[in-house]
């Protein structure tokens, strides 16, 4: 990925490998290692089409994942 501008705040665009929440069909995966540009000041992740095509190729693949965590799920409310 090449480097540039940050369009919500001019920071700079370096590419980084990280992990992704990735939603495909109601259901969410946890995809390792996915390269991004992530602006430097604002933290704004940037994906290239044929990477989220990719995160949606692997989430389809997902029933056959070595790994699996359970999630709490919470409203935006205290008791
Ligand atoms: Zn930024």
């Amino acid at each position: 990925m090449k480097e540039f501008e940050c369009e919500y705040c001019g920071g700079v665009i370096q590419p980084k490998k990280v992990t992704v929440e990735h939603w495909y069909e109601s259901k969410l995966v946890i995809i390792r290692d996915v390269p991004v540009g992530v602006c430097g000041e604002c933290g704004e992740r940037y994906y290239e089409a044929a990477t989220l095509e990719q995160l949606d190729a692997i989430a389809r693949e997902s029933e056959s994942a070595q790994e699996r965590i359970s999630v709490p799920v919470m409203a935006f409310a205290l008791s």
